[in-house]
């Protein structure tokens, strides 16, 4: 009896010691992961203050910018372009900012520098930078730069929203990586917040159009289907400051009439997937072509292995998968002519 109680008594002993190594060294090895964790800059504006908070080795540091370090009222830019004479398009970043800027420097839209390289030309981001990856706000802080580098030069960015960008800004958090759980935890703050109108990148974000037009070409994250046009006249402007304005309003308030399902159901610009999954006929397209007075619809949404077009070039589909983290590719549109540009930078023409 005292034999098997001893030995019940050593047998604790021993399991609850190697249990309690194991614990420590789990909390050695979160400390480990923690030592080295970054993320960031985030910039917030308090009471007219700009204070810049960044995280490095597990720990928030916060500094007080001058207050004309950043813009921040952000005017929305017009909805239609003419006369641009080279544009290039990608979508669905979802994150994997290193192989986005592989793709933009091989085809020549930035230097070795990440700078612009562009020219006048016009780079199109066709939404969904947001979730998945754990590089979205490197990712949204280049499109900034690059933003006002291309005014300088005579070019543009444009920033499309997609469906994950309102997503995030609708506090829909089920797609962001486990690293921003973690930033958001030492911000003490939930991971939205990080892009609320009270931050740099939540204003700019603000400013952004959902859908464009550059040529006789419309660029728009899911696309246009006859349901949504026949619920709209085909107001550019006006179908951008819809959505903008969306962007503060409730789930809730927006599903007590027909506008949520309208304007973020799955016949939505944002969650369209109809040119390829609905077998739509010629006829079709055209009629879709002809309602938006344009010649071709460029759309991401929808993954493929590359930049494909459907219906003899009208509909050009540019999410080729960037998600994944090892190949992108981006259209090219120049003098009436599409391209694609593949990730060591060659240009195939469709
Ligand atoms: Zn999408």
């Amino acid at each position: 009896m005292i034999k098997n109680t001893l030995f019940i008594i050593i047998s604790i002993i021993t399991i609850s010691s190697v249990f309690s190594q194991e614990v420590e060294s789990k909390k050695d090895s979160i400390k480990n992961e923690l030592s080295e964790f970054s993320d960031g800059p985030y910039i917030f504006i308090e009471n007219n203050r700009l204070i810049e908070k960044t995280i490095v080795s597990g720990k928030v540091s916060s500094r007080v910018l001058k207050a004309n370090a950043y813009d921040t009222v952000f005017t929305p830019e017009k909805s239609a372009f003419n006369k641009v004479k080279k544009i290039a398009a990608l979508s669905d970043i979802h994150g994997q900012y290193d192989v986005a800027i592989e793709l933009l420097k091989n085809n020549k839209i930035i230097d070795k520098n990440l700078n612009w390289n562009f020219g006048s030309g016009h780079l199109v981001i066709v939404g969904d930078i947001f979730d998945r990856g754990n590089k979205v706000n490197e990712m949204l802080w280049l499109i900034y730069k690059l933003e006002i580098q291309a005014n300088n030069k005579g070019g543009r960015v444009h920033f499309l929203l997609g469906n994950h960008e309102y997503m995030i800004l609708h506090k829909d958090l089920r797609y962001i990586s486990e690293k921003y759980r973690l930033s958001s935890k030492l911000l003490n703050l939930e991971y939205d917040q990080l892009y609320s109108h009270k931050t740099i990148i939540g204003r700019w974000l603000r400013s952004k159009s959902t859908i464009i037009k550059i040529n006789n070409n419309v660029f728009v994250h899911g696309g246009v289907s006859e349901d949504f046009i026949v619920n709209n006249d085909f107001n550019l402007e006006k179908i951008n400051d819809v959505m903008r304005k969306s962007i503060e309003r409730t789930k809730q308030e927006m599903k007590s009439t027909d506008f949520y399902n309208i304007y973020y159901g799955n016949k939505s610009l944002i969650w369209y997937r109809g040119y390829f999954n609905d077998n739509l006929t010629d006829s079709d397209i055209s009629k879709i072509l002809e309602l938006v007075n344009s010649k071709h619809i460029i759309v991401g949404h929808c993954s493929n292995e590359e930049v494909v077009q459907l219906y003899e070039n009208k509909i050009f589909g540019v999410d080729s998968s960037i998600k994944k983290g090892k190949y992108g590719e981006l259209l090219f549109i120049e003098n009436k002519q599409f391209f694609r540009g593949t990730l060591n930078g060659k240009k195939i023409q469709f």
